[in-house]
């Protein structure tokens, strides 16, 4: 299957998952997962007008797009993986949304950063919803004093909220969880639901959808 074909048959099924729970279709957006795939396959899927991408590495992202963002108007990249505060000036030069902040000492540094650079990008907050040990996030019952100094001290613009389900986990669980809680914030954007899942995320109020593999076939 193509990339194009791909993202036709993905569009079709979230338009379809979205009539069926009565949502406008263009309230979930795709964010297409460019990570480990090769060029080809993104220009391809930038041919087919897609201009919404999520990459988990800096470095990666950088090389991937460096000169393709200043060379494709409208392009839109997330972050979704860890960013160390290292790389937060690459970051905040390269990205439209960190869709992973989850420490204090990160979004100080965003912050100062956003600052310095006249770039002040949205941010999702990442909870670690199966309270897993090695996983990235914030603990769900930090949640409201995370946000309150994301906003407060920091300045920093918080959109809602991303998550990664458990492998071993039904993801709707996790799914209904983070919606939850971005009710109880008063949140907005809800990032879950990956290629095996996107379905199940959008009854549950996914506004962005990560798909990778669904989209470009394996990651070699
Ligand atoms: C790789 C990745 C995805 C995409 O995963 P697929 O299963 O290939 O769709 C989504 N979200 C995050 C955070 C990822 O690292």
């Amino acid at each position: 299957m193509s990339v194009r074909e791909n993202l036709e048959y993905i569009k079709k099924t979230v338009k379809t998952a979205a009539r069926e729970c009565a949502r406008a279709p263009e309230t979930i957006k795709l964010v297409a997962v460019s990570k480990n795939q090769p060029l080809e396959k993104i220009t391809e899927a930038l041919e087919c007008g897609h201009r919404l991408f999520g990459e988990n590495r800096v470095q990666e992202a950088l090389s991937h797009w460096r000169d393709l963002k200043s060379r494709t108007p409208g392009l839109l990249l997330h972050l979704i993986g860890p960013l160390q505060t290292n790389k937060v000036k690459e970051a905040v030069a390269l990205f439209d949304m960190i869709e992973t902040l989850d420490r204090e000492k990160l979004a100080r540094a965003l912050s100062k950063e956003m600052k310095k650079q006249n770039r002040p990008i949205p941010c999702l907050i990442q909870v670690n919803t199966g309270h897993e040990e090695q996983k990235a996030g914030i603990p769900p019952d930090q949640l409201p004093a995370f946000l309150n100094f994301c906003r407060t001290e920091c300045h920093l613009d918080i959109r809602g909220l991303m998550c990664i389900p458990p492998v071993d986990d039904p993801p709707a669980l996790h799914f209904a969880f983070l919606k939850k809680l971005a009710s109880e914030n008063g949140l907005e954007e809800l990032s879950m639901g990956m290629s095996a899942d996107y379905e199940k995320a959008i009854p549950l109020g996914a506004t962005y959808i990560r798909v990778g593999t669904a989209l470009f076939g394996q990651r070699p």
